[in-house]
């Protein structure tokens, strides 16, 4: 029988409901959304790399309605409708129990660069993924919260790799129309313009807002017609140009950004510097106060209690410089307001304000404008404290009032697809294999519950359970992952060689081994993170990808700073290896590393390779997504892993130490990365029972899952920063 077609207003319903959801950034951690948009134009899916609005601009409003009429396609959409709207109108959440006054007065959170979603390149590297990772949990958890950064016109740089393995940069001009991403307007409708002075020039700004499940982003943009075209550029890249350009930015951010919450009508409890490039806002809060008839001394200590700031390297380049002249002339509309002379403003950025010869800081502005400070992991407090005892010379370097939240990710947000379905199934059916009625309690959850699920430890602890999973079942998924990456990868490798001409054939669909142990390596080509250390054993690498019963292979990709020569020849070294060398077939490199490769990568590897030249990695975060996907990690014991490591849920190389002689610790990392891969890593991969399961390795999974998830989640991190901080004065 037919069933009746769908009253015409209900189709305008799941219409307007399916536009309202695709700009909002939900939908990337929920997966039963993104397969409608998927569903709506799969090849478009793959094209248009995943983007929900670009999709519903593919599709005509025409088609949409007549795909509405499929009962199933429907029912789909009323129900991920359903859950998007109960996600958005939940009352009895973690903030509003615990932190209510936020709701009010929220967290403004001010950060260079945002990582949400592979559409939106708004970020470099790790500082950025952290960012929009606990956005995120900010709205799961539901505090009030608001973040704030610039609107990128160009990005972030992509990645091409040219003849000679060199990495070139290439940028695409971003449409805001099909980002999910709105402007910004004033009370009589439009857009809302904020201003501020740079140099000479008062630059004008327009505001775009993201939506992120419960909470907003907020993004600057000088791309007006009113400004010159140095000025419209300002916000044309992350991190893009010289130093003017970046004090520039800096300014749009600091000052900007607090004159856009004003416009808007919202008053921050607390401002949140993410790094110190938003250090500005300090000196505009200040002028704010001292407008309203503040002495400075008064209005310095004001806004004082309402930062604070978080560091999160302790890499000299990691912080922001600027020289006197510099300062004079780009910031000097920032000092003449509160009243400074030239040299006290430059003071405000000194370790020693009195000193002509120190450029000014981003970092020490930050560090002395704000009630607290913390670092992102237990070793790179101490590593902070001891760096920037300088400030604080009467006191004991024990004393430096930097304390420490070790990062997290956003679990949601990066588990694959393949494995949230794995989970998923197991909670909403949750047939235990050995038949007891034990798992009955994980009963049918709506979709924000599942959320919530994955960040409770109960949930994780019960799949050391083998009853719960078993170890044939979980080392499927492994097999599922292994094989997703590899033809992944191959069909990477072979549109990265269709734009090189090259002269030597690759065999593309032999590309890699799928029962090789795979090790994935992937992040910013900086030197301290040293890609290549593992191929200082040239010869004995070889050896082990050669051999036939107990094979390895290498996964790499990374960008290197557009100005970091040096981090550009190790992504040579690695490349040529992978063409010319005896690793050829068994290496390979992913160009274009973002958020979508990551995914990939962090769940087809069997083992997370980092090896930084400890304690330079502040607190690291790739590793961490990689646990919720079954991949372990094989890491140096520096940032996060020193802390989550226990002896049985991954790999360590080396001590809990290092020496203090660079090169004696390059040598000793790369023999003892040699020795754990030799003797735990592959032994442990591959001793299987008589039916092929290695026991050993899934039980190292199993602990990795029990002991690390919830621990390095955002939601965590989340609510330490809301216990210890936002709601602490
Ligand atoms: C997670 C992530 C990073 C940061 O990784 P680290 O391990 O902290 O270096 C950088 N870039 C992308 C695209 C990421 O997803």
């Amino acid at each position: 029988m037919a069933t009746k077609p769908i009253p015409q207003t209900e189709i305008t319903n799941l219409v307007q409901g399916l536009h309202r959801m695709a700009r909002n950034l939900w939908w990337t951690w929920d997966q039963e959304a993104q397969e409608l948009f998927q569903e709506l134009s799969p090849r478009g899916w793959t094209t248009l790399y995943h983007n929900a609005v670009a999709i519903l601009r593919e599709v005509s409003d025409y088609e949409l309605r007549v795909r509405l009429q499929d009962p199933a396609f429907a029912n789909n959409v009323r129900y991920v409708l359903k859950d998007f709207d109960d996600y958005l109108n939940e009352k009895y959440t973690w903030g509003r129990k615990y932190a209510p006054a936020l709701h009010e007065h929220p967290v403004a959170y001010f950060s260079a660069e945002f990582g949400l979603h592979e559409t939106m390149p708004i970020a470099a590297g790790g500082l950025g993924m952290l960012a929009g990772d606990h956005t995120k949990s900010a709205s799961d958890l539901d505090i009030g919260f608001v973040g704030v950064s610039l609107f990128y016109r160009e990005g972030y740089f992509q990645q091409a790799i040219d003849h000679n393995n060199w990495q070139t940069e290439y940028y695409s001009r971003l449409n805001p129309e099909n980002l999910p991403m709105e402007p910004v307007l004033d009370a009589k409708g439009q857009r809302l313009v904020i201003q501020v002075r740079i140099a000479l020039t008062d630059v004008k700004l327009y505001a775009w807002r993201v939506n992120v499940g419960r909470v907003p982003i907020l993004l600057l943009d000088a791309d007006h017609p009113a400004n010159e075209q140095h000025f419209r550029d300002l916000t044309r890249r992350v991190y893009g140009g010289d130093s003017t350009t970046r004090i520039m930015q800096e300014i749009i951010l600091g000052v900007g950004g607090v004159r856009l919450l004003r416009a808007l009508g919202i008053a921050p409890s607390t401002f949140h510097m993410n790094e110190g490039h938003a250090a500005f806002l300090t000196v505009e809060l200040i002028r704010e106060k001292m407008v309203a008839g503040m002495t400075y001394d008064a209005a310095l200590k004001a806004s004082t209690r309402e930062c604070i700031f978080t560091t999160h390297t302790p890499v000299e380049a990691g912080h922001d410089r600027f020289n006197s002249e510099l300062v004079a002339y780009a910031a000097h509309a920032l000092s003449e307001p509160i009243k400074l002379t030239h040299e006290q403003f430059m003071g405000l950025g000194r370790v020693k304000p009195e000193d002509p010869r120190e450029p000014f800081c981003m970092t020490v502005l930050a560090l002395k404008i704000s009630r607290a400070a913390n670092a992102v992991s237990e070793l790179h407090g101490r590593v902070s404290r001891e760096m920037w005892h300088c400030l604080y010379p009467h006191r004991p370097v024990d004393q430096v009032p930097i304390g420490h939240i070790t990062n997290g990710v956003h679990v949601a947000g990066w588990m694959k697809g393949t494995v949230r379905k794995f989970w998923r199934q197991r909670l909403v059916h949750p047939e235990p294999a050995s038949g007891s009625g034990t798992t009955r309690f994980w009963k049918a959850k709506a979709g924000h519950d599942w959320a919530r699920e994955i960040n409770s430890p109960e949930f994780w602890q019960k799949l050391t359970d083998p009853d719960f999973v078993s170890d044939e079942e979980l080392w499927a998924l492994r097999y599922k992952l292994r094989r997703e990456l590899l033809e992944f990868t191959r069909r990477r490798l072979l549109l990265q060689a269709q734009r090189v001409t090259h002269e030597d054939f690759i065999a593309f669909d032999s590309l890699l081994n799928p029962d090789a142990l795979t090790i994935g390596f992937a992040r910013r080509f900086a030197t301290y993170k040293r890609a290549p250390l593992i191929f200082e054993q040239f010869d004995n690498i070889v050896k082990l990808t050669r051999d036939a019963r107990r094979p390895i292979q290498f996964v790499f990709a990374g960008k290197a700073h557009p100005r970091d020569d040096a981090g550009k020849a190790f992504i040579q070294k690695i490349i040529h290896l992978s063409k010319y060398s005896d690793l050829k077939g068994k290496l390979v490199f992913i160009e274009n590393y973002d958020v979508h490769v990551a995914r990939q990568m962090v769940s087809g590897c069997d083992v997370w390779l980092n090896n930084p030249r400890r304690p330079l990695e502040a607190s690291g975060t790739s590793g961490m997504k990689a646990v919720c996907q079954g991949c372990l990690n094989l890491s140096i014991l520096d940032g996060w892993w020193r802390e989550g490591y226990n002896g049985e849920n991954g790999f360590a190389i080396g001590a809990d130490s290092n020496p203090a002689d660079v090169n004696e610790q390059d040598r000793l990392d790369s023999a003892n990365l040699y020795k754990t891969l030799t003797e735990q890593v592959i032994p442990t991969f591959f001793d299987r029972d008589e039916n092929g399961i290695p026991h050993r390795w899934l039980q190292k999974i199993r602990n990795a899952m029990a002991t690390l998830v919830v621990r390095f989640s955002t939601d965590r991190m989340v609510r330490d920063y809301t216990e210890k901080y936002y709601l602490a004065k």
